[in-house]
């Protein structure tokens, strides 16, 4: 059984942070569409070229363009203990292929984390985010300079108060949907996400284990390296 993770939240919630620390600390793949894309351009995959082409015309890339390489990224070797989706499903369209990839692959539940933040505070934090003035890469919380390069930090130009609730609205229009199609599920938990870094990480890391084991994921809590006997034994 794997461990199936999507990590959603608005801009500013500190989901991408806890999807990279999560995925690296239980050594599984954290996918992202973008990273995706890039990867597979790189590769001169025909469909993330066919993406490629859209984007650069300012388009959309469509849902079954998006499935596609969803599906070919999950095909390999490297998400069969499981995963961490960041950034995607985006629509009830996605959310119902992912389910049909899921039932396919036979790898366990899919677990769905909701990191939750008042828009106040994303507000408050948006409106002060860093990033780096070299690289663009979006600063860490605490540190003098940008994490990748070393350049030096600067206030992102587009996050002025106007422009972050448009940002947040847009978010919500288009997530609530797949909010709602995923709630009603037992592997379904929001987390306050209003709260210190380090909380913010154990009550992730304690609702994805209690989630993937309220359906008999019984591999949930195992780490890389890590050998148990079959955690089914009490059946
Ligand atoms: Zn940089």
């Amino acid at each position: 059984m794997g461990l199936n993770v999507i990590m959603m939240g608005p801009p500013g919630a500190g989901k991408g942070t806890q999807a990279d620390r999560f995925a690296r600390e239980r050594g599984l793949p954290k996918i992202s569409t973008g990273d995706m894309l890039r990867e597979g351009i790189k590769d001169q995959n025909p469909v993330a070229l066919e993406a490629q082409k859209l984007m650069d015309r300012g388009e959309l890339v469509d849902d079954s363009t998006i499935i596609a390489i969803v599906r070919d990224r999950l095909g390999r070797a490297d998400t069969r203990r499981g995963f961490v989706l960041d950034g995607f499903p985006r629509t009830v369209g996605q959310a119902v292929a992912l389910d049909r990839l899921m039932e396919e692959r036979a790898e366990g539940p899919l677990v769905v984390i909701d990191v939750s933040v008042p828009e106040q505070e994303l507000v408050r934090r948006l409106g002060s985010r860093k990033i780096c003035g070299s690289c663009g890469t979006n600063a860490e919380a605490g540190k003098p300079a940008c994490g990748k390069c070393g350049g030096a930090l600067v206030v992102r130009a587009d996050d002025d108060g106007q422009v972050v609730l448009e940002r947040l609205k847009i978010y919500e229009r288009a997530t609530r949907p797949v909010l709602d199609y995923y709630r009603t599920r037992t592997t379904f938990r929001v987390v306050n996400g209003a709260q210190a870094l380090e909380q913010v990480a154990r009550d992730v890391d304690r609702m994805i284990d209690d989630a993937a084991a309220s359906v008999g994921g019984g591999a949930a809590g195992r780490r890389p390296g890590e050998r148990r006997m079959s955690a089914g034994a009490a059946e």
